[in-house]
């Protein structure tokens, strides 16, 4: 059975190339009928930051990427919070220690510095790995007793990789295809810390991955150099049968094509990089979400996507059922995808213009009821269909639809100087008693006997139209006048009118 995980660390908000692993992990697991998983990967607990789980899983609910077992929600698994799993580790741990694919290391800071200013001095880059770890106080190098003295006599102590010598890994990635690694430029890794009784990312997430059977790991692209590692973790506990199926996935590039794109680019370049606002804890700083800045999940959803994948086809416009039913690992590109703010624009506007007025009513009254506007979903919903075609982002919809509910407090001075002048006050006037009698305020009806009467009277019509449009929007843009007449009725119109005429 299909089996995935997403497994973020909860070191801050969730970036979109991480939404985006999540999205595909998703879509794979609905595709082949399989269970998706959340697990929090939080045993670096110097970069823990408080609230960012919580974003997590915001971040996931509002993109309607659902979990069918992690945190939140539980399972035969349980508990999914490594933190919450430490005991399990430690254990694993000796195991490799035991069969001799791991071992102790009680070197200090200070020595480890000392080692690597002189790798510095030779011009070298200092590398923990088979050249030093003979020559440092590790449980290869020194008396057994003496290790079990500094063990007993409470040293610190780390459990170190003891990577292979000069051996080819051989492995294979599903987007990626067959990739070798000589073990000679690996390091040691450290796999578990005593200070805080901690795994590292590299043994916890090897141990659960085999423990919470999972079938395929899809990841970014960053952790493709862990790979061989990884491999030979799986080798080293004899694992290998059910060893899932890697697959790492591209990078998300700058909108100027120049590198990866970084959680501070979006500040920089003015759009959001994170799909909900997010505050820091610790210094208070602000950054930008899709949500806040008027974005439907739908939207961002599809945008990101097309991110790394595509169908194979000209579709662009892709429902959550879609993307599963279409979704496959071979459509998904070795190279970068460059992030397009403008585009992500587009899609969203796409689905304004597609919802109906219900929907926009839903999305509507929350602003409405902010600007203090008490009204039926109806009016919400028929306002904002009238200007839809207008809308990118539904934060653009107040400014479009405020006129159907609020009456000019001020008149726009280029306009008040242009309109409010000659025959104009008093052709307004006129104007006023032409709607007054008009029984029937459809926009046709309305529309065909006030151009009726301008032909009669010989006014000129962009005059006319534009005093009116001073009148009922105090603007020189807006909604079509008799959309506007339309929707705010008889009374309020001539209400409108007879406050510019006084
Ligand atoms: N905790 C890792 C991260 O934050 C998970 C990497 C993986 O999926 O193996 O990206």
């Amino acid at each position: 059975p299909v089996r995935v995980r997403f497994a973020p660390s909860p070191t801050g908000p969730l970036h979109i190339g991480g939404v985006r692993t999540a999205l595909y992990n998703y879509l794979f697991a609905r595709r082949h009928g399989g269970t998706m998983i959340l697990r929090i990967e939080d045993t670096d607990s110097q970069r823990f930051v408080p609230g960012a789980e919580e974003y997590i899983l915001e971040s996931l609910r509002w993109c309607g990427i659902g979990i069918d077992e992690g945190v939140g929600v539980g399972g035969p698994h349980a508990p999914y919070r490594q933190s919450e799993r430490r005991e399990i580790y430690l254990r694993y741990a000796l195991q490799l220690v035991e069969a001799g694919w791991a071992y102790y290391a009680f070197d200090t800071a200070e020595e480890l510095d000392a080692l690597r200013r002189e790798a510095e001095a030779r011009g070298e880059a200092f590398a923990y790995n088979h050249a030093v770890r003979g020559r440092l106080a590790t449980s290869l190098a020194l008396p057994a007793e003496e290790v079990k003295a500094r063990i007993d006599r409470g040293d610190q102590w780390v459990i170190r990789f003891k990577m292979p010598v000069d051996e080819v890994v051989k492995m294979d990635d599903l987007i990626r295809g067959h990739v070798e690694v000589n073990t000679s430029t690996l390091d040691d890794k450290v796999l578990y810390k005593s200070a805080d009784a901690l795994p590292t990312y590299h043994l916890a997430n090897i141990v659960d991955d085999h423990l919470m059977e999972i079938s395929h790991v899809i990841r970014g692209e960053e952790w493709l150099p862990s790979l061989p590692l990884h491999y030979l973790l799986y080798r080293a506990f004899g694992w290998e049968s059910s060893q899932p199926a890697f697959a790492h996935l591209p990078l998300l590039l700058k909108p100027t094509g120049g590198g990866k794109l970084s959680k501070r680019d979006g500040d920089k370049m003015g759009f959001p990089v994170f799909p909900l606002f997010w505050t820091s804890p610790a210094t208070g700083e602000t950054a930008r979400g899709y949500r806040e800045d008027g974005y439907f999940p739908e939207a961002f959803i599809n945008m990101l996507a097309l991110l790394g994948w595509n169908p194979g086809t000209e579709q662009e416009l892709f429902s959550m059922q879609e993307l599963i039913d279409n979704f496959s690992l071979e459509r998904v590109s070795k190279s970068g995808a460059r992030f397009q703010p403008d585009k992500a624009k587009w899609f969203n506007a796409q689905y304004m213009h597609r919802k109906t007025d219900a929907e926009l009513a839903a999305v509507c009254q929350p602003i409405l009821r902010e600007h203090g506007i008490e009204v039926p979903d109806e009016a919400a919903g028929r306002a904002a269909g009238i200007m839809k075609e207008r809308a990118q982002l539904i934060t653009d919809l107040w400014d479009l639809i405020s006129y159907f509910f609020v009456a000019p407090a001020e008149y726009e001075e280029k306009q008040t100087r242009k309109y409010w002048k000659g025959q104009n006050p008093a052709i307004l006037a006129e104007l006023r008693g032409v709607l007054a009698g008009i029984d029937d305020f459809s926009k046709e009806n309305t529309e065909r006997i006030v151009h009726g009467w301008i032909d009669e009277k010989g006014y000129g019509m962009g005059q006319v139209m534009n005093t009116l449009r001073l009148a009922l929007v105090g603007a020189g843009k807006g909604p079509g006048m008799y959309d506007v007449t339309e929707f705010i009725g008889r009374e309020e119109c001539l209400r409108r009118i007879d406050r510019l005429l006084k």
